[in-house]
């Protein structure tokens, strides 16, 4: 993908964006859309043109007359077929286009892109807690792992407690939270796909935030059992310092027959909560490599500026990640499944695309069972937004990935194990992605908007970046990155890709985000495609 932009230097001209020569469609950047009978400055796409139809921002314009039935390309990828005579100057969208079939996962190129000729980065470091395991803490949290949903009043009770009566006399902790999920009973605990609730809640347990300390509260009589959620052996920093005391779980049981009253089972949290503050209080910021970053990257409320600002900044910001010797994971199944062969052909070896096949077979056949297909995924306010199906939606989702090798793959709820880009498959939903991404051990969050979100999670960090200048006008004080200057040439994605860099460090290092300035914090969500009983 060339990341070719004509931006003009007045935001009052007309602005179109294409992204590759080829494309027969580009789309318009003027915040408010353009009115038909608009002509076209004479440069740039589309120069000369006169518009046809009023075209809402975000919005596609042919830029040549594409007769019925003939291709439609953007990313120089085939985003559809005319679904009737589309002269030049008329508004492309989703009802007068025909998506394409999907792709089939035989006879793929593997392996075979060259890898980018690029020099490595040295000397970026951020101030993070550094764990026992080797993995680095972004925050300094003391997580409550619960096994089930019975417990989830008491524990938000407790931690509400802990906030008030104990976390001031442990300054060095940032927060406390409850891990509170809906699984752990009426749950088919042995079907086969529950393996991935089951370890997703596992390593969430052991993200790097928090530092290894894990408490648990339990109910007693539930299907997932504290030694069922984290085995012997599964706790690598308790292990590390007490090889003795690894086989002990840290568990509070609320059917415990030593709780009488409500407030036993209160006390009994918040005498164990002391064990693990008291620990996590010792911790001290450190300077470490920036190659100790675990990013996730995401989109949500995705608009066309997002294939064009925001996930091409991300990235930029992404090659700077891989260049500089950290860990980067792209996501969303349903959003990369049109682009399959572009990311096998990524792939650093056959046996990473072989991997990325597997995620994306099993994908095919999870929502097969429910009746559907991958174009399930756009809303109504992609549409509104501009983009007319899956096919486009996927190519503008795949730029946030850069352009390093892929060196490794991820399958739901699994922890990161390698530096480098990642692919972790995961759904695209916002929340069951940021929720497997914080299993995987991201200890920093990327997620860009075009219709805007205020999206935030309570383990890890959330950077915001905006695709347009009115989202970042309207919410100056939720969204952390304003890429929509791409749009208007004030500023280059090279250059917000650094400021994107240069950001992450600062909040790595403990700078707030808008979301934990506020304490915008969403639902962990699980990925639970077994039965409920
Ligand atoms: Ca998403």
């Amino acid at each position: 993908l060339e990341r070719r932009i004509t931006p003009m230097s007045t935001s009052a001209q007309a602005l179109l964006i294409a992204m590759h020569p080829s494309d027969n469609v580009a789309i318009v950047a003027n915040d408010g859309g353009l009115a038909a009978g608009t002509v076209l400055p004479s440069t740039g796409p589309g120069a000369g043109l006169v518009l046809r139809d009023k075209v809402p921002q975000g919005h596609k314009v042919s830029l040549v007359d594409v007769p019925a039935g003939s291709p439609v390309r953007r990313y120089n990828v085939v985003i559809g077929h005319a679904a009737r005579d589309l002269p030049a100057g008329s508004w492309v969208h989703e009802r007068v286009l025909h998506m394409p079939d999907a792709c089939g996962l035989v006879d793929l190129p593997k392996a075979t892109a060259p890898a980018p000729d690029w020099a490595p980065l040295f000397g970026y470091t951020f101030e993070g807690y550094r764990n026992a395991d080797g993995s680095v803490g972004t925050r300094n949290i003391l997580a409550i792992t619960t096994t089930v949903q019975c417990v989830t009043g008491v524990v938000e009770f407790a931690v509400q407690r802990i906030r008030q009566e104990l976390l001031p006399l442990y300054p060095h902790v940032d927060d406390v939270l409850g891990l509170s999920h809906s699984y752990g009973c009426g749950v088919a605990i042995d079907a086969p796909d529950a393996v991935i609730p089951i370890r997703t809640l596992r390593h969430i347990s052991l993200n790097p935030n928090f530092g290894g300390e894990v408490m648990v509260v339990s109910l007693g009589c539930e299907k997932l059992q504290p030694e069922r959620l984290l085995p012997p052996g599964s706790i690598p920093l308790l292990d590390a310092r007490e090889p003795a005391a690894s086989a002990d779980l840290d568990v509070v049981c609320l059917q415990d027959e030593g709780h009488v009253g409500f407030m036993s089972m209160i006390d009994s949290i918040l005498r164990q909560a002391r064990v693990h503050l008291e620990r996590l209080n010792q911790r001290r910021r450190e300077t470490c490599p920036a190659s100790d970053l675990v990013v996730g990257v995401q989109c949500g409320g995705s608009d066309a500026l997002s294939g064009v600002t925001a996930n091409p900044a991300v990235g930029f910001a992404t090659d700077l990640l891989v260049r500089a010797g950290a860990s980067v994971m792209f996501s969303e199944v349903t959003e990369v499944r049109d682009g399959i062969a572009q990311l096998t052909a990524r792939a650093a070896t056959p046996e990473v695309a072989d991997a990325m096949i597997r995620e994306m077979a099993w994908y095919d056949a999870y929502l097969q069972r429910g009746s559907v297909d991958r174009s399930a995924n756009t809303t109504p306010g992609n549409k509104s937004g501009g983009l007319s199906n899956i096919v486009e939606k996927a190519m503008g989702s795949i730029v946030k990935s850069g352009s390093a090798p892929i060196s490794g793959v991820l399958a739901p709820g699994e922890k990161l194990r390698h530096k480098g880009l990642i692919y972790a498959a995961t759904p695209a939903s916002d929340f069951i992605c940021g929720t497997l991404q914080v299993a995987a051990g991201m200890n920093l969050h990327i997620f860009t908007t075009g219709r805007g979100t205020p999206y935030g999670l309570a383990p890890v960090p959330v950077i915001k970046v905006a695709t347009r200048n009115d989202l970042a006008r309207r919410w100056h004080d939720l969204m952390d990155v304003n890429a929509g200057r791409i749009a208007t040439g004030e500023a280059s994605i090279e250059q917000v890709g650094w400021e994107m860099f240069e950001l992450m460090l600062a909040v790595a290092s403990g700078r707030k985000t808008w979301a934990e300035h506020w304490g915008l914090k969403n639902d962990l969500v699980l990925f639970n495609p077994a039965p409920i009983t």
